[in-house]
């Protein structure tokens, strides 16, 4: 009999970890849940933890951590902070840990995870996108792996088979558009939250859909995927396909071209991360006879200019960080109705042009650059809305 593996989840209240406690609840096997978090939705983590009965919780917000510690009902460890989600990545009986949580923050918890040998099955890009040289390190040095979810990287995970080889002429990962897709470049700029929430094929967090309607995700797919299957940057592509049925390819040099197809689901390739191979729902099969044409186009740089800086950032060396750390301040203002949908890029493009160069390496200097383009990316901000 197949060993039952301990698993926790960073972000289990979030949309990618509530699909894989719905597929962990139909599954039945396999996989133990030790630990879950939230970032404040205790609400929900409560009904969770009714459920899967875990040993840890780990809860950001220090407010929510407190409330949920006066309710006294949690017979396990409650950790708080962003210190409680690096020591529930990294807890005793936990070999699997999926990291759901969005943004930049990621980054200790995920480096954490690695450094007690965890499997990790990885949604959050921006860590990786972040500092994916030193991370590739560290998973070398600690003997373990990351598994991706992100359909995209799912997709080149399952074509590839783990490795690039040099027979491969190019890797292309697909992206829907976005809502924008056939917008004008005036319009696009002034778009609002609730135009840019509305994606038309994947439902996701807040976070991820602003990065999907402005392209900044698909150009941190680019560098995610070079990191984790050392493609080399000139042989990946991106191509537009609003129908988001392919979600990676792979053509070798012979002309031979290999496709990744499947509903716009995550619980597919959450339970291919997963090793659920045999899991079976009926609701995600596809039925090629109701498909319209697929159709397929490149990315209009002019309308959707974060793609081309956070591509062009790769000419910094800690270009990717800054720009990943801008975004994260930038997004966040947006969805606050701080500044408009365009300015966007604009604090992407500033903050990588104000913050100089260092000759410093490693992972110091990673967080030291972290917290400072933090600071550089509100003085911007607060700069544009004067
Ligand atoms: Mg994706």
């Amino acid at each position: 009999m197949r060993k039952t593996k301990g698993l926790a989840i960073l972000g289990s209240t979030g949309s990618v970890g509530r699909s894989t406690l719905d597929i962990l609840s139909k599954a039945k096997e396999g996989f133990n849940v030790t630990g879950l978090s939230t970032n404040k939705n205790i609400t929900l983590l409560k009904e969770q933890v009714k459920q899967f009965s875990p040993k840890f919780v780990a809860i950001r917000d220090s407010l929510s951590a407190d409330e949920f510690r006066s309710l006294n009902s949690f017979p396990g460890k409650v950790f708080s902070g962003l210190e409680g989600m690096e020591e529930l990545a990294s807890a005793r009986g936990t070999d699997v840990v999926v990291m759901a949580i969005s943004g930049a923050e990621a980054l200790k918890p995920f480096l954490s995870a690695i450094r007690s040998s965890k499997t990790v099955i990885l949604a959050n890009k921006e860590a990786l996108v972040m500092a994916g040289s030193l991370i590739m390190e560290e998973v070398r040095r600690y003997k373990t792996r990351i598994l991706p979810v992100d359909s995209e990287q799912s997709a080149l995970f399952q074509l590839l088979d783990d490795a690039y080889t040099e027979d491969v002429h190019k890797v292309y990962i697909t992206c829907s558009g976005g809502p924008f897709l056939n917008w004008s470049k005036d319009k696009i700029y002034s778009a609002s939250p609730g135009d840019t929430l509305k994606h038309p094929t994947w439902q996701m967090g807040k976070k991820i859909t602003v990065d999907s309607a402005t392209l900044a995700n698909k150009a941190f797919e680019v560098i995610e995927a070079h990191w984790l299957f050392n493609v080399p940057l000139d042989k990946i592509k991106v191509v537009i396909h609003p129908q988001s049925l392919i979600h990676g390819m792979v053509e070798y040099s012979d002309g031979r071209l290999f496709a990744s197809m499947h509903k716009p689901d995550m619980r597919i390739p959450i339970s291919y991360a997963l090793g659920l191979k045999s899991f079976s729902r009926e609701d995600l099969t596809t039925d090629f006879t109701s498909l319209g044409p697929l159709t397929f186009q490149d990315i209009d740089e002019d309308r959707f200019p974060l793609f081309r800086i956070i591509i062009g950032s790769l000419k910094l060396k800690n270009g990717p960080l800054i720009a990943t750390v801008a975004n994260d301040i930038a997004v966040d203002a947006f969805l606050k109705g701080v500044i408009k949908f365009g300015q966007i890029p604009e604090v992407v493009f500033a903050a990588l042009s104000s913050i100089e160069e260092e000759p410093r390496e490693g992972w110091e200097h990673i967080f030291y650059l972290q917290d400072k383009t933090k600071q550089v990316s509100q003085e911007i901000i607060e700069g544009l809305i004067k």
